[in-house]
């Protein structure tokens, strides 16, 4: 947190703001391997908080154990392109996802979606098709990252990443 000579809190910005409330709601996420948090904000108004989860009423990892898939991803390590197996949790719904069931289409024509992670293809798709004209992320996820940043191009959908963040003490699960 930056302070002032008087020693008082400098007011955060809105990305500061947004992004950290994103990370608030990410702690809800009762998923182990991944806490995601996504906030909707239409012209400076909070509209809507996610996190990952299963459907409500249904057993979540936290009860059920993770729901793991095994994948191989390519990726490049000193040069060379080398078939990575991965792990992956498949119970929950994206907090992405949950966000778009839970709000409403006009509530997100021309507004702005914080999340904690840099969104997966399947939710860059329909964050593509939601009406959300800017995507901003925090923490990078490589798979198909050049894929989706290109489809945003395509689309007009401002997609960046966060600058110089800290996200709050104790909201971080992978740092
Ligand atoms: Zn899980
Ligand atoms: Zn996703």
């Amino acid at each position: 947190m930056t302070v002032n000579v008087a020693g008082a809190s400098v007011r955060k910005d809105w990305d500061t703001y947004f992004m950290d409330i994103a990370y608030m709601a990410s702690t809800r996420s009762q998923c182990p391997r991944r806490h995601v948090g996504a906030v909707l904000v239409q012209g400076k108004k909070l509209l809507g908080t996610a996190y990952n989860g299963a459907p409500m009423g249904v057993d979540d990892c936290s009860e059920a154990g993770c729901m793991l898939v095994e994948e191989y991803e390519m990726r490049v390590v000193d040069g060379q392109q080398e078939l990575v197996k991965k792990e992956r949790c498949v119970r929950t719904i994206h907090a992405e996802q949950n966000l778009l069931l839970f709000t409403d289409r006009s509530d997100r024509e021309g507004s702005t979606v914080y999340v904690t992670d840099q969104p997966c293809w399947t939710c860059a798709n329909l964050l593509a098709n939601s009406g959300v004209t800017e995507v901003v992320y925090d923490r990078p996820y490589l798979k198909d990252s050049e894929k989706v940043k290109e489809m945003m191009r395509q689309r007009g959908i401002i997609f960046r990443r966060m600058e110089g963040f800290a996200p709050p003490p104790g909201t971080s699960l992978q740092s």
